[in-house]
């Protein structure tokens, strides 16, 4: 029997159990849903996964899409799979009925793709990316360019992109140098190259729409001077029919270490003389826009991270439990016959440390998705200004802890398989050189952690901060004095190093020069996820010590799950506060000629 590629009893735990999603169901938005519907869509994204996704898996990832000057060229088999989940509404899965969505829930949505997601990201890559850019312009575009652009791409006619990053301006965007003049028809030309930029050019849709930073001749440098454009590859005509090709070549295509099924493309744009381009909202607030897609693009590669990470424990859980391998130390008989490799505690302590960090940072995500529908569709004002507080707060521990940890389980998955998790018969060396790209796009780990410790700590007065700690107190109150009083106990001691070392750092970011005072900031990042993964895992153990007698194997794993975090992982956070709280500069003072 093959390994299932999630766990379906998890799935509905997250779901149900730990996020109440059935109860949203009483918001207006969803009156139309119920938890069977709900079901049946994760239903179709499973199905859709074991049908079209899982049988190219393997070729997605050896025949990497190649360019012959003209056009690119794949394994036909991506275009099938993509159009069977279009088909099945993966594009616009969340969107209003009225621009043909299906208006699910974020969380439920989330879970439905996260078979597809396990399954082949970098193909359901194209769905995901096209559903953020619509998102974007149905924010911030006008009413025509939501006609113009994001109809067909709900549709799936066409695709989009998101194109930010340069050869000279990757983690620092304030230096692109793409411009862009003003026409006479309002429209403006668009000249430069963008790199790295994810399906910006394949022949699966019938256009592609380029979401463009770029910065209009005589604005401001930095970051206050970037305007945002939407460049198709073709132009549109008034009745919608495709027009002439618009002045953005295909330079190249990169080849990558993982995630082969969505191209990775250099792009030129106006090398005839300027590629047609149209202002997305107001000239210079470029960036802020296009933050619109960033951070809904932050939780989905956190989410992916996330989700490889469980399916990689999936895998090598189910071989553990079939391959024979030694004997336990109490047991040295050579007649008795060897164990299957889960009995040994290593091989275990590989498995719950995966469980361990995968199901604790898919929590966060959803968390995470949760957060985005609060704050645009809960009850109360109030309710929705708390979700964005702390969904803001929260973006990039979502983006990162996963992003971290996600490659980390993937790399104890190859592990359990020693030898044979190291070709690539089985897919876990796939799934982590999949991985390996989520610490680097959407920001990187260490960009996150600038973006947590300079900018959302201090924002507002700590208010983010504030907001977040008092959710964590929330479950320590209901955890005190019960079976978890241990737990309770030991998280309690957490948020007081977590606190005190914050407010050290702030008050070394007033007192000392900045450079000292953030020079560890990927740690305090380390520290804070812990913590907020501490947090989720008490949630989760909560449920599960009230539910143990209704299904004991479960949660016990849950219970155990929780508890290898608690002790093998979270006492590391004393040691990074440490590194912290001195203002430790070994990495700051070392210097280039001592390498
Ligand atoms: C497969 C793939 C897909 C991608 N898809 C897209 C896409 O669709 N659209 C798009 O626009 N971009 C995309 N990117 C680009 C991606 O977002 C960038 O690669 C990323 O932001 C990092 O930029 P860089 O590669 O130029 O690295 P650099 O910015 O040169 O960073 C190199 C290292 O320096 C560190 N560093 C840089 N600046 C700082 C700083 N101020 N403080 C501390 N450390 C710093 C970084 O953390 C990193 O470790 C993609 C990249 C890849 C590899």
């Amino acid at each position: 029997m093959a390994a299932p590629i999630l766990s379906e009893r998890d799935l509905q735990f997250m779901l149900y159990e730990l996020f109440d999603a059935e109860a949203l169901t009483e918001r207006p938005r969803y009156s139309d849903h119920s938890r069977e519907t709900f079901n049946a869509s994760i239903n179709t994204g499973r199905q859709i996964a074991e049908k079209y996704f899982i049988p190219i898996r393997q070729k997605v990832d050896t025949d990497q899409p190649t360019f012959d000057g003209e056009k690119v060229h794949m394994i036909p088999e991506i275009k099938t799979a993509v159009d069977a989940a279009t088909e099945a509404g993966f594009v616009s899965a969340t969107a209003d009925y009225e621009l043909g969505g299906m208006q699910l829930p974020p969380i439920v949505a989330s879970a439905a793709s996260a078979y597809l997601t396990a399954a082949g990201s970098t193909t359901l890559g194209y769905l995901s990316l096209t559903n953020a850019n619509c998102n974007l312009i149905e924010a911030h575009g006008t009413q025509e360019q939501i006609e113009t652009w994001v109809r067909p791409m709900r549709e799936g006619r066409f695709a989009g992109t998101m194109a930010m990053t340069e050869p000279g301006a990757g983690s620092g965007l304030a230096d692109l140098t793409t411009s862009a003049v003003k026409s006479d028809d309002g429209s403006y030309r668009v000249t430069g190259s963008k790199i790295f930029i994810s399906g910006g050019d394949h022949e699966l849709n019938e256009n592609i729409v380029h979401l463009v930073l770029a910065r209009v001749k005589g604005a401001p440098k930095g970051v206050k001077g970037i305007s945002l454009f939407i460049v198709p590859k073709f132009l549109v005509n008034e009745d919608g029919s495709l027009g002439e090709r618009n002045d953005v070549a295909l330079a190249g295509l990169f080849h990558k270490m993982g995630g082969r099924g969505q191209t990775s493309t250099a792009l030129s744009f106006g090398e005839k003389g300027g590629a047609v381009g149209y202002l997305v909202g107001e000239e210079n607030k470029g960036l802020s826009y296009m933050f619109h897609m960033m951070n809904e693009a932050r939780i989905m590669v956190g989410t992916g991270a996330a989700v490889m990470a469980l399916t990689g424990y999936q895998y090598s859980l189910h071989y553990a439990r079939e391959r024979p391998q030694g004997r336990i130390p109490s047991q040295k008989d050579p007649n008795s016959p060897p164990v299957n490799i889960i009995e040994h505690a290593d091989v275990r302590r590989m498995l719950l440390a995966q469980k361990a960090f995968a199901e604790g940072g898919f929590a966060l995500c959803l968390l995470g998705a949760q957060l985005a529908d609060d704050e645009k569709t809960a009850p109360t004002e109030e309710e929705r200004q708390q979700a964005h507080l702390l969904l803001d707060f929260l973006t990039p521990m979502i983006k990162s802890w996963p992003s971290e940890y996600g490659p980390e389980a993937n790399d104890l998955a190859i592990q359990v398989l020693g030898g044979h998790g190291y070709i690539n018969e089985h897919p876990v060396e796939m799934f982590y050189r999949d991985n390996r790209l989520n610490p680097i796009h959407e920001g990187t780990t260490g960009i996150q952690s600038l973006d947590l410790l300079a900018r959302k700590v201090p924002m507002n007065n700590l208010a983010g901060y504030k907001a977040c700690l008092a959710e964590i107190q929330k479950t320590i109150s209901q955890a005190e004095g019960g079976e978890l009083a241990a737990e309770a106990a030991q998280l309690t001691d957490a948020l007081a190093t977590l606190q005190k070392t914050t407010e050290s750092l702030l008050g070394a970011m007033m007192e000392k020069p900045i450079d000292l005072a953030l020079a560890n900031s990927v740690k305090y990042l380390d520290m804070f996820g812990h913590v907020v993964i501490a947090w989720l895992w008490l949630k989760q153990g909560l449920i599960a010590q009230q539910k143990l007698g209704s299904d004991p194997g479960f949660y016990q794993g849950k219970l155990q799950a929780m508890r290898y975090f608690f002790r093998y992982e979270l006492p590391l956070i004393e040691v990074w506060s440490k590194v912290l709280r001195d203002l430790d500069s070994t990495c700051l003072d070392m210097q280039d000629e001592w390498f």
